[in-house]
């Protein structure tokens, strides 16, 4: 090491006068050793490290000193450019890739030395911008990693969401850090970073998928001059679900859709030629399905009801539990629990698709309970079979107690059961499994999560009807 009374200055000078004098004829290396050449070559990767954390120092700084709360005080400013990044790239020649990989370094390096210090111009407290990078800028300043590194782990990893925290993302970078150290080229490092930020986001959307169902609400209120307003924040799949009715009550007068059948297209001539606006039509249809739903027949189990949303998961992702699906349409992510809970009693198809996006089967096999099934189910057992729910068949949904994917369950009364909409997706979500035993019993076997032992809970049947039936039976 220089001595430290040397200036910045004087330590650059003495440094070119060093490397002056390496090796820069072929002629010289052409004598050397095996042995000595792969040992320069790595000393050569050492000082280009020592330099590019030298220079991501003096990018920081003059990104520091040319920093927006300056204004035309500014130090790139000054000197006539925009941006210090116009400077870097103007004085010394670099491309601008290479300024800016020297920027973010350096930022990340001045922004880390600066935290909890008062910015003079401003009077705000410093705090870097990208706290979960402390390890790289840690790694970049022990000149251990290269800027180019930092800077593909930086981008790799991305930025915390309601789903992934900083800290989260530090020990990925952290572990990243490691990776490189211990030989991972740049190369394959940003697709390892990515990778490494997918884990996290596929952990994160069973969190996500959980904050939004959580913030689910109707709530109304009286308008001043009468009638009221309604208020109903969705969870994703409820908005799917909502938005296809919507779109259905209303896009022929927006001219959205264009109608195949003839009874179609009457329908549709009907609905433009109305004289009410889009939103009123919208009240309207939503009115009818209220009453339309109110006058419902109790003792039914609902069916596969008319909204339809459109799920695309990987086949792999729902074979192995691992990864998430997506709602066509709205982008947004589902977990995987959800898709297997949409499959065993929703309105989907299953298509394969292989890489170059050809169909490759359709589902053969009949995955949704009949009408005639739903019917048997409802009589059977009386309602969501749940021990401490109460809702009627005509709230339920029927749930293959094998499941249909997971468990290649088939679609028979044996294998079935009515479970409320919310019974429905709390036990997939939190791992409720139902056992029949020999008798023709059910029992609800709880998650671990909720009861270590997993002690069976008896799932009696709703339906009187069947319950006298049994009782007679037992009794004789
Ligand atoms: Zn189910
Ligand atoms: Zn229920």
């Amino acid at each position: 090491m220089t001595s430290t009374t040397a200036t910045a200055e004087q330590r650059y000078d003495a440094a070119l006068a060093a490397l002056a004098d390496l090796p820069s004829e072929i002629e010289e290396l052409r004598s050397l050793s095996e042995q000595s050449l792969l040992r320069i070559n790595e000393l050569h990767a050492v000082a280009s490290r020592a330099l590019g954390a030298a220079g991501a120092v003096i990018a920081g700084e003059v990104a520091h000193r040319s920093r927006p709360a300056l204004g035309m005080t500014g130090l790139a400013q000054r000197a006539g450019f925009r941006t210090p990044e116009r400077l870097l790239t103007q004085t010394t020649g670099a491309t601008k890739q290479q300024v800016k990989t020297a920027l973010a370094a350096g930022t990340l390096l001045a922004e880390i030395a600066d935290d909890g210090k008062v910015d003079e111009v401003t009077g705000e407290v410093l705090a870097p911008t990208q706290p979960w990078l402390r390890p790289v800028a840690a790694a970049v300043s022990a000149r251990l990693i290269s800027t180019s590194a930092a800077q593909a782990i930086g981008s790799g990893l991305g930025c915390p969401n309601s789903a992934v925290t900083a800290q989260q993302l530090e020990v990925a970078a952290a572990r990243l850090v490691g990776e490189v150290i211990a030989g991972l080229d740049a190369d394959r490092l940003w697709k390892r970073a990515r990778d490494a930020r997918d884990e996290l986001d596929v952990a994160g959307v069973k969190v996500r998928e959980a904050e939004l169902l959580e913030i689910r609400g109707l709530t109304h209120f009286p308008l001043p001059g009468g009638g009221g307003k309604a208020i109903w924040t969705m969870d994703p799949e409820t908005y799917a679900n909502f938005t296809d009715a919507y779109d259905r009550s209303t896009s022929p007068k927006r001219g959205g859709v264009r109608f195949v059948s003839k009874e179609q297209s009457e329908r549709a001539a009907t609905i433009a030629s109305d004289g009410r606006t889009p939103v009123q039509l919208a009240s309207d249809a939503f009115m009818q399905l209220v009453k339309l739903g109110a006058d419902a027949n109790p003792t039914c189990l609902l069916g596969s009801g008319a909204p339809v949303i459109r799920i695309t998961v990987a086949e792999e992702a729902l074979e192995t539990g691992i990864g998430f699906g997506t709602i066509e349409g709205h982008g947004e992510p589902v977990s995987i629990d959800t898709v297997q809970r949409l499959l065993c009693s929703g309105d989907s198809i299953r298509i394969g698709f292989d890489p170059g996006g050809n169909v490759l089967n359709l589902e053969s096999e009949q995955r949704l309970y009949s009408k005639r099934q739903r019917e048997v189910l409802a009589v059977k057992f009386g309602g969501c079979m749940d021990p401490n729910c109460d809702r009627p068949p005509s709230w339920c949904e029927s749930h293959h107690i094998k499941q249909w994917v997971r468990d290649k369950g088939k679609t028979l009364i044996e294998n079935g059961i009515p479970l409320c909409k919310w019974h429905h997706l709390k036990y997939h979500n939190e791992g409720y499994e139902i056992e029949v035993d020999n008798d023709g019993n059910y029992w609800q076997i709880p998650p671990r999560s909720i009861d270590p032992q997993q002690k069976r809970v008896a799932m009696p049947l709703k339906s009187n009807a069947i319950a006298d039936l049994w009782r007679t039976r037992n009794a004789s």
